[in-house]
């Protein structure tokens, strides 16, 4: 292992601990809970979070390519100005429908019983697919709003930074997909995890935040066509890491579906229509990756910080992390991803019926399905406060 590698794992461990044993970063003032990192998760609220993914849901399913993804760009952006984020950038590329579509994971076994990612099929599966009729969205006026179809051509997405204060030349990237598919709002997939994303950003850019370590909010466009977004962003600056333009990444961690727990579909292929009583977080990280051992470090530091500080939902540590825009990322640094299943087994097994269907509405979830996205926020919010080092001045 690289000196380098094993300082940092040293690092993780330490910052594991101390998120695990509540010990302030520096030393404080006042009564025994002044913890600044349960003052930032007070700064995430179920309204905000909400009325974020509405905001995303007016531009339809966001799909790459078309005037309505290129305006939801141009919100976000003026959303993540609204909050203070510094230095908002725009990655430029190019993408044609022609282009291959390259693997977003490891290839899959031939059992009967494997799923995407290295995981094992278990129970009752149902159906999975990506709706491509629009006359199975049932609103007229939505169905106006998706009909644009995608052209190949330039592409962009969005990132700020928040600028770490003893090393801004390091850096942690933060992710969800903002573009979408399937004749819906997608408001789930990924408006509940580019939501998530941007209140990290508000929260993390207030004046009053003070960080050792910079963070990177990105937006990924193009997951849904093979992550071509997030493979931009690798391919384009991955050798910039270390310049004045590149922060060292430390890890990257990605959201994408955080609201629907439901459970395993019936023997009838119908689902519960409610949130299950035992809904959780999946922290995914992939056990065939180069940086699988750190990966694996950073995804525990993600369920100690559930454990202290989220809510209402616990959260699971998986190893099958697949099809998801921290795939890029997981041969160079340490790379996790959360989600509201895993990925390989459960959405894979027909967990969420409005998978990339026209019900992914913001109409079709309620708040005990929107609080296990805001459990996601508070989870993140709180590793990486932890991890960067995080007060309030
Ligand atoms: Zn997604």
């Amino acid at each position: 292992m690289h000196p380098l590698i094993t300082v940092w794992s040293a690092n993780l461990i330490l910052a594991s601990a101390a998120i695990a044993q509540s010990a302030p970063v520096a030393p404080r003032t006042g009564a025994a809970d002044d913890d600044p990192i349960r003052t930032l998760v007070g700064r995430l609220d179920l309204a905000t979070y909400k009325s974020t993914i509405k905001g995303l849901t007016q531009f339809g399913d966001r799909r790459q390519g078309t005037e309505r993804n290129r305006a939801a760009v141009d919100w976000i952006e003026a959303q993540l100005k609204s909050h203070g984020c510094a230095n908002i950038a725009r990655l430029k590329y190019t993408y044609f429908p022609s282009d291959p579509e390259l693997p977003s994971g490891p290839p899959i076994a031939r059992r009967p019983d494997a799923a995407v990612g290295g995981a094992r099929y278990r129970g009752i599966r149902s159906h999975t697919g990506v709706n491509t009729d629009p006359h199975l969205q049932p609103d007229e006026k939505l169905r106006t709003l998706n009909a644009e179809p995608s052209k190949g051509g330039a592409r962009e997405e969005i990132y700020c930074t928040k600028g770490g204060a003893t090393h801004p030349e390091e850096m942690y990237i933060v992710g969800a997909h903002m573009d979408g598919i399937g004749w819906g709002e997608a408001a789930n997939d990924d408006g509940s995890g580019t939501a998530l994303v941007m209140e990290l950003a508000r929260v993390f850019s207030s004046a009053d935040v003070r960080t050792d370590r910079s963070i990177r909010f990105v937006l990924w466009n193009n997951e849904e066509t093979g992550l071509n977004g997030s493979r931009a962003y690798v391919e384009q600056r991955r050798a910039l890491q270390g310049s004045k333009q590149e922060p060292k990444w430390l890890g990257m961690i990605q959201h994408d579906m955080l609201l629907f727990d439901h459970g395993m579909p019936r023997a009838d292929g119908t689902l519960a229509a409610t949130q299950r009583a035992e809904a959780d977080v999946n922290i995914e990280f992939q056990t065939s990756s180069k940086f699988a051992v750190q990966a694996q470090q950073l995804a525990w530091v993600f369920q100690v910080a559930n454990e202290k500080y989220a809510t209402d939902y616990p959260a699971s540590v998986g190893s099958h992390m697949t099809n998801t825009d921290s795939a890029p990322f997981q041969d160079l640094v340490p790379a996790i991803s959360l989600r509201e299943n895993e990925r390989g087994t459960q959405i894979g097994a027909g967990w969420d019926p409005n998978w990339h269907q026209p019900t992914d509405l913001y109409a079709t979830y309620d708040d005990a399905d929107f609080r296990l996205g805001l459990n996601a926020a508070q989870t993140t919010l709180a590793a990486l406060a932890g991890l960067t080092g995080a007060t309030i001045k």
